[in-house]
């Protein structure tokens, strides 16, 4: 009975079987890992008792909160009806019909038709090939290259991690594939030098044009962005970003992909990021919060153009064994269908969200070397920075991010370090009370870290 093993054991199985993704093996099992156990609400609890907040909704996906009993029994009942079957050769069934139904009721209008993935980065894979196909069928098969940003983040599969602009990911494996390239990423703070944020988001995306006329129109399929970078830190464009992106794609016949897979289904207090920027996409990949992280499932929603095209053009010879998962699918719909019911989204937007934005703003204000205060409905950041009055980051981007980071887990908070950023994503369904503990716990870590700066001689 693995229930029985204590932590020591744990460990020393994971080490001896298990490889960590984004991890160095070595050092992780010099450390031993962390064991989790069991969770509830927003909280997780390790192997030794430890009740820990989890101000990242695991991965930025467990929107509706942990230990939801109503999910496992939807689960249970699925499995014991249908466990398994697929979607190719002319089949469907009941939850995939369901959940499709669902999601074309949730999607910003347009957004009549999904492809189901398991994953983020199978989404940003399938729609990479859509994008192309699309192209294909309207006769433009020259229409080939991707525009993806530095610092954006689309996923660990080739395509996806050639779409991301992180180098650490393209020195590993020979990427970018052929047929990728990068613009420069909208964060204000760094590149806005003596621009007003609504200058700045126009001269950002006039990057993406410039990209466009050096590679030329005829040759490039798409711009892919997500809303707000997650992974790179939660860089929020500002406003006049996305209107402007939007007005380049059309103008320059490119199709426009907003990588929704942590906007979606809620973080910002709309359904999907697109909504906050007010742009419109011609098609958007999701995961994550489909399915609150439950069970593995992505979607890529198409609009009805895209839609019709594809379908004009015969097989689209494209799909996963576990594309439209009956438990995946049944899971999700029950999720989408309670951050619906139940107002959890609303609830972001209205009440629980700017709560957070405030507290979060005027806490970490006070500190000298956070800057940058950031975020929108319940996704946050600041930066940490050597100096405010000129805007200058700590040398070797992410050392300090990390030793910051880990005194929140020391802590037990779970908030996250994308270099120098600190980020935190929980639960939609965190109480006003939770994000009073939660702030109140990280500013004490903040003022600790801002101690061991100047312990060290850092700052
Ligand atoms: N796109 C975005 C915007 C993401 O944030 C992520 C994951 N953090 C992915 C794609 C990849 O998702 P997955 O890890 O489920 O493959």
């Amino acid at each position: 009975m693995t229930q029985q093993r204590n932590t020591a054991a744990w460990r020393e199985m994971d080490a001896a079987h298990h490889l960590h993704p984004f991890t160095d093996t070595a050092s992780l099992n010099e450390q031993g890992v962390r064991m989790i156990t069991r969770a509830d609400g927003i909280y997780l609890w390790d192997s030794e008792g430890n009740k820990i907040m989890d101000g990242m909704a695991g991965l930025w996906c467990v929107n509706i909160g942990y230990g939801r009993k109503d999910l496992s029994d939807v689960a249970k009942r699925q499995m014991d009806e249908l466990a398994y079957y697929n979607t190719f050769f002319k089949t469907s069934h009941p939850a995939v019909v369901e959940l499709s139904h669902l999601l074309a009721e949730v999607a910003p209008q347009g957004f009549d038709h999904v492809f189901y993935t398991n994953s983020g980065s199978e989404s940003v894979d399938t729609m990479i090939r859509m994008v192309r196909r699309y192209w294909d069928v309207k006769g433009k098969p020259e229409k080939k290259t991707l525009i993806g940003r530095w610092n954006g983040y689309h996923g660990s599969t080739i395509g996806g991690a050639s779409l991301g602009g992180m180098s650490y990911m393209h020195e590993q494996g020979d990427l970018p594939i052929p047929g990728i390239v990068h613009v420069e990423q909208p964060w204000y703070y760094k590149h806005g030098k003596d621009m007003t944020p609504e200058e700045f988001g126009v001269a950002a995306a006039r990057w993406i044009e410039e990209k466009i006329l050096e590679v030329g129109a005829d040759k490039i399929a798409a711009f892919v962005g997500e809303p707000i970078q997650g992974a790179g830190g939660v860089i929020v464009p500002p406003s006049t970003y996305w209107p402007e992106v939007q007005r380049i794609c059309r103008q320059y016949d490119i199709l426009l992909v907003a990588d929704e897979v942590i906007c979606g289904f809620g973080r910002t207090g709309e359904w999907f990021g697109q909504t906050h920027f007010g742009f419109q996409p011609d098609i958007f990949t999701t995961a994550k919060g489909l399915s609150s992280g439950y069970l593995p499932i992505g979607a890529v929603f198409v609009n009805d153009e895209v839609a019709s095209t594809l379908a004009a053009g015969g097989d689209f010879n494209h799909g996963f064994t576990y594309s439209g998962h009956p438990v995946a699918a049944a899971v999700a719909h029950a999720n989408v269908k309670a951050l619906r019911d139940e107002g959890i989204v609303q609830r972001v937007k209205e009440d629980i969200g700017p709560y957070m934005q405030q507290r979060w703003r005027e806490t970490f204000s006070q500190f000298e070397h956070v800057d940058d205060i950031r975020g929108v409905g319940l996704i946050q950041a600041f930066t940490l920075v050597k100096n405010k009055a000129t805007r200058e980051l700590f040398d070797n981007w992410g050392e300090i991010g990390l030793m910051c980071r880990d005194i929140f887990f020391a802590n037990n908070l779970i908030m996250r370090a994308c270099g120098d950023h600190i980020v935190s994503a929980p639960p939609l369904v965190i109480s006003k009370a939770e994000v009073d503990q939660m702030i109140d716990t990280a500013a004490r870590c903040m003022a600790e870290f801002e101690r061991q700066l100047k312990a060290k001689g850092l700052a």
